[in-house]
């Protein structure tokens, strides 16, 4: 058994979520007042281990750690040092970065050199507005430090109108000016969102039309299973655009994802998914399989989990 769909889609990719908990509170995505699930729930590092090495075995090559933030889960260290164990292509990280300098070190150890880093704003005051946190300055210093480290950074900003997007352009001169990839995510109908997302909502054409006004566009070629669309800008500025909403791109999606409470779902887009937790591996297996005739071809148009509860 491999892990490909009657549509021909094979699984590649799983994004784990160690955590729905996240010292931010982005508007987007909670309320201030969230609750979250008792650490209890949580899958054991052993377990995430055993499920990601039969899933290795069936032909996942690459996990993202997410949540919530992934860094204010406790056995952050142990979680890595055991899944770094078992043969994975890469390990990925996406972070909101406020605790990246105290992660470094160990993230080089395990290899693990892909950072999604969230930054929806220039600014410490719109930071604020948009995060309700305080943390502007480390995140932004964090940002630097991890380029300068050698990691592969991508900043990721979800761009809302009357928000942000009058920093769309300043955003893209901190792609040129730093060398870091920037890219512009739609604002997705997934829980929390779905209230404000049709007056914040602005498109990817949209974004790229202002900006072909000031510099010419070459696009990047990029795997068939890219969420994002990437172009270089004259001055050489990466950029690259997630257009989940407008652009969907069910046909070629590569992913699973796995709640830190063990629910592995096919769609980020679908609430239905399969407990693993306490489970014994042949079990398991069955569930693999039903689980790959569980993801839709039509991009669903909302959700109502919210999105740090299954990991973005
Ligand atoms: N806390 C980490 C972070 O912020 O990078 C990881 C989890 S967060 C849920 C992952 C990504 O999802 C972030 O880039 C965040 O901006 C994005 N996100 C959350 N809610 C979203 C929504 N409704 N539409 C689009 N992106 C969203
Ligand atoms: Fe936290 Fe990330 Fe959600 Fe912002 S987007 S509240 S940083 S989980």
């Amino acid at each position: 058994m491999s892990l490909i769909d009657s549509h021909g889609r094979r699984i590649k990719k799983l994004r784990l979520s160690l955590t729905d908990k996240c010292n931010l509170r982005c508007h987007y995505c909670m309320p201030l007042d969230q609750e979250f699930m008792d650490e209890k729930r949580y899958l054991a590092p052993l377990e995430i281990k055993e499920i990601l090495q039969e899933l290795v075995e069936l032909g996942v090559e690459e996990v993202r750690l997410t949540g919530g933030e992934p860094l204010m889960r406790k056995s952050f260290d142990l979680i890595l040092k055991e899944i770094s164990q078992i043969g994975l292509k890469k390990i990925a990280l996406t972070t909101n970065g406020i605790l990246l300098d105290q992660y470094f070190d160990l993230l080089k150890r395990h290899n693990v050199f892909s950072l999604n880093i969230s930054l929806d704003s220039l600014h410490k005051d719109n930071f604020k507005n948009i995060t309700r946190g305080l943390h502007f300055d480390r995140v932004m210093k964090n940002i630097l430090k991890a380029h300068e480290l050698g990691f592969q950074v991508k900043v990721n900003v979800v761009m809302m109108k009357g928000i942000n997007d009058h920093e769309f352009l300043d955003f893209v001169h901190f792609a040129e000016k730093t060398g870091i990839e920037v890219r512009f995510l739609e604002i997705m109908r997934i829980g929390h969102a779905c209230k404000d997302q049709n007056d914040q909502f602005i498109s990817a054409k949209e974004l790229i039309d202002r900006l072909k006004e000031v510099t010419t566009l070459s696009p990047v070629s990029l795997p068939l299973d890219s969420t994002s669309f990437n172009f270089l800008t004259e001055a050489k500025g990466q950029i690259g655009f997630i257009a989940s909403e407008s652009q969907a791109f069910c046909g070629h999606c590569s992913r699973w994802r796995l709640s830190a409470d063990g629910i592995l779902r096919a769609c980020l887009l679908k609430d239905d998914g399969r407990s693993l937790k306490g489970l014994d591996q042949q079990t398991r297996k069955n569930l693999f399989h039903e689980l790959l005739g569980m993801k839709p071809l039509m991009r669903p148009l909302e959700v109502s989990h919210d999105m740090n509860r299954i990991g973005g």
